[in-house]
């Protein structure tokens, strides 16, 4: 059994050296328990926060402890009611080969999920916090201006698709011109800027003409600063990541920017909120998952994955992630179907 384990914490951007390779015995099934074979593993931007031992809502993963992440699994052999040899399920497993599990966070999928691995992208965690960040906070209206950047990512794309579907003008920022096609051509945005070009301002401002009504915050930095003077009066703005500044290690240079944002947030009466999906709206995973099954069957919402093999991978799957290196959800294939 192939386990990942924490071996130091990143000052910056991580490195594969951050993690170390170690190797157990396959645990024995025990009473109360199920054994699992990791298929998928899902590599998420929140995974660089449990990397650092700075406060934040969850807790750290320890030095030398199992990396945590999500996962999609097959029951091996179980002793626990509720699953049984061949199940498919989802779990928060982490960076390893096999696991045993209690049956705590543990979501059984039957025996013949359509798409295993979607329960760990647009029918899970990232299309979940789309779909209660957007409408729950966003408050989004037909004919309004609607930004989100990583607008390829399984969040922003979701974002934007949701916000065709009830008739925005929607805007994308996302990195390269690979990206930005994509969000214009296959999922229907109405513009999608590059974050690397140069006049980055000038055209964000240019696919905007209205202002912007809704910002959908997956990045901050460069991003959030060309969009606040674009917020028209009584916007509003899901704070639903950073992922430009998780690898920060000081403040960005002067002038200080926090005044020009009070002084926004007071003149404009912008809402801005942040949210953690799990704990603020998981007793509404239901209605999301019913409505996101809908959307898919009829096939008014598209999905990309970036499947790639490998467990040995993932420590540098991850560090790519940060730097935008995913074209879709990022997701590790660890063993076979
Ligand atoms: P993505 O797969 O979209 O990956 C992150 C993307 O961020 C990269 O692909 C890259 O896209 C973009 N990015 C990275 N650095 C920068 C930068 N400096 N400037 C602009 N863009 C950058 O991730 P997800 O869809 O899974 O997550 C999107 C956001 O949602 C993250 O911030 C994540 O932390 C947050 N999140 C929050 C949750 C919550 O409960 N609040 C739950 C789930 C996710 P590109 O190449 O296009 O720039």
């Amino acid at each position: 059994n192939r386990q990942w384990v924490l071996a130091s914490r990143p000052h910056g951007e991580p490195s594969p050296d951050n993690f170390r390779l170690e190797q157990s015995a396959i645990p024995e099934v025990t009473d109360g328990k199920v054994l699992l074979r990791t298929v998928y593993l899902s590599l998420d931007p929140y995974m660089r926060g449990r990397m650092s031992d700075a406060p934040s809502y969850a807790p750290p993963v320890a030095l030398g402890e199992l990396m945590v992440g999500g996962a999609v699994s097959r029951v091996v052999a179980s002793k626990l009611d509720g699953f049984k040899e061949g199940d498919w399920v989802l779990g928060y497993t982490g960076w390893q080969d096999y696991a045993l599990s209690d049956g705590a966070m543990l979501t059984n999928l039957g025996q013949q999920p359509g798409h295993p691995s979607y329960a760990l992208g647009i029918m899970g965690m990232p299309g979940f916090t789309a779909y209660m960040g957007l409408l729950d906070i966003g408050k989004p209206k037909a004919g309004e201006t609607l930004v989100v950047a990583a607008a390829t990512g399984p969040v922003g794309a979701t974002v934007g698709q949701i916000g065709k579907i009830l008739g925005l003008r929607v805007v994308g920022v996302a990195g390269g011109e690979d990206k930005c096609r994509y969000a214009t051509e296959q999922l229907g945005f109405d513009a999608c800027i590059d974050h690397r070009s140069a006049d980055f301002e000038a055209q964000l401002q240019a696919a905007c003409p209205a202002g912007i009504d809704v910002y959908f915050e997956n990045v901050g930095g460069k991003v959030f600063d060309a969009v606040l003077p674009l917020l028209n009066t009584g916007a509003r703005v899901p704070l639903c990541g950073l992922v430009a500044q998780y690898n920060a290690t000081s403040l960005p240079a002067g002038p200080d920017r926090l005044p020009l944002l009070m002084g926004t947030l007071l003149k404009k009466r912008i809402t801005m909120q942040g949210f953690i999906i799990f704990d603020d709206y998981g007793h509404r995973y239901g209605e999301f998952s019913a409505q996101m099954s809908q959307w898919l069957k009829e096939g008014r919402i598209q999905y990309r994955e970036e499947v790639k093999d490998g467990l040995e991978n993932a420590p540098a799957l991850l560090v790519g992630l940060l730097k935008g290196e995913n074209f879709g959800k990022l997701v590790v294939r660890v063993g076979d179907e």
